[in-house]
């Protein structure tokens, strides 16, 4: 079972001048046997160092680590039977990809005909049984990558650890790779703690997410559901592109009231912000839940909002159009076939039943 918990991890940095620094806040998370779970986070966030914790190179100062049955606190890198694949790949420049894959396995003195079939096995899977005999230099940025891959499969561990494995790639061998990383993933059906600051590769690639910020666990939860209820206003920021508009609100039956125009909301959302009548909230709309009167067929158009447009930018399949609303800058993702320039006054229908509200105090999610 190859399963890896954190019960109250903690880790300080403690320089001579200075108060410790608090990388990663007393961290709790189970990820399960066979998960491909994504910690994503701004840069500094602790996402490296929670997956260098894992992996044994960085000791937390507090709080119990475990990798399948076994509390992993005081075991050597080498003896958690976890394989990493780092940024930069480490392969070896001056040895041949074969022996790149080996290296590991010669070093735990397997016998060579083990070596062979896992090399074989790895190059296989992997598509590099063509490249073997080949120098890393030889080899292309995505195949590079691959041996770095290959180089953690051989050794057959419980948990394969990924440190942004794909931020040196351009940005199409990045979506090749990304896709080849789920493939792997289900044919090898291993447990991967994956990191990352792009949002994007951690939707796409995650079972489920942990969002990160200054060294605290903000939400984890499903792709799916974290776009659909972000639990606070740091996720619902940080997941969706472009990012989630927040307007300043208040509730007054059910009604909400914005700087621009009053909005009744559905029920459901009614009966979560009861305790909030007259109080201010934050009310948060996605880009894509914001449409031009003209391009808005299956919305209802009893939520206007009526806006001066400041910037139109054209981006093929759809026009992101900027107004504010008071002094927030509101960004709407709409048709690109939508009526728009700058400075028009336009008419702009909002999804109500997609709308998030948070309390403004806490930035916690209401409803
Ligand atoms: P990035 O996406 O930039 O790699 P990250 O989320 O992976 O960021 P970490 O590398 O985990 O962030 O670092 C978390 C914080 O801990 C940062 O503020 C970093 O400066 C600090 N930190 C990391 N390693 C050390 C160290 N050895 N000594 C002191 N501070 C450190």
């Amino acid at each position: 079972m190859a399963r890896v918990e954190f019960r109250k991890v903690r880790k300080e940095f403690t320089d001579d001048k200075k108060d410790p620094f608090v990388a990663v806040s007393d961290s709790d998370f189970v990820i399960n046997d066979k998960e491909f779970v994504v910690f994503v986070g701004p840069s500094g966030c602790g996402k490296t160092t929670s997956l260098r914790m894992i992996a044994g190179l960085e000791k937390q100062s507090s709080g119990d680590i475990i990798i399948g049955d076994r509390v992993v606190n005081d075991l050597h890198p080498k003896d958690r039977d976890i394989a990493m694949v780092f940024q930069d790949y480490a392969l070896y420049p001056h040895m041949s990809i074969r022996e790149n894959l080996s290296f590991g396995l010669k070093n735990l003195k397997k016998p060579k005909n083990v070596i062979d079939e896992k090399v074989q096995s790895a190059a296989a899977i992997l598509g590099l049984e063509d490249m073997l005999e080949r120098k890393p230099r030889e080899l292309s940025g995505g195949q590079r990558q691959r041996v770095a891959v290959g180089r953690a499969i051989v050794r057959d561990p419980q948990v394969f650890l990924f440190d942004e494995p794909l931020s040196n790639l351009d940005a199409k061998l990045r979506i090749q790779m990304r896709v080849e990383l789920g493939e792997l993933h289900k044919r090898l059906g291993a447990t991967i703690v994956y990191v990352t600051h792009d949002q994007v590769e951690a939707m796409t690639l995650g079972e489920r997410i942990v969002v990160m910020n200054k060294g605290h666990i903000q939400q984890i939860a499903s792709p799916k559901d974290l776009y659909a209820t972000p639990q606070n206003m740091f996720v619902a920021g940080f997941i969706g592109s472009p990012a989630m508009n927040f307007m300043d609100a208040r509730m007054e039956g059910n009604r909400v009231i914005t700087e621009s125009a009053e909005f009744a909301v559905p029920d459901a959302i009614a009966a979560g912000l009861k305790k909030y009548q007259g109080q201010r909230l934050i009310m948060g709309i996605r880009p894509e839940h914001i449409f031009g009167e003209d391009f808005s067929l299956n919305v209802p158009h009893d939520h206007k909002l009526q806006a001066r447009v400041q910037v139109v930018e054209h981006l093929g399949s759809e026009n992101l159009v900027y107004f504010n609303v008071g002094k927030r800058l509101i960004t709407a993702k709409v048709h690109p076939e939508t009526h728009t320039f700058v400075g028009q006054d336009k008419t702009f229908i909002l999804d109500m039943s997609k709308a998030h509200f948070f309390d403004p105090e806490t930035e916690q999610r209401i409803v």
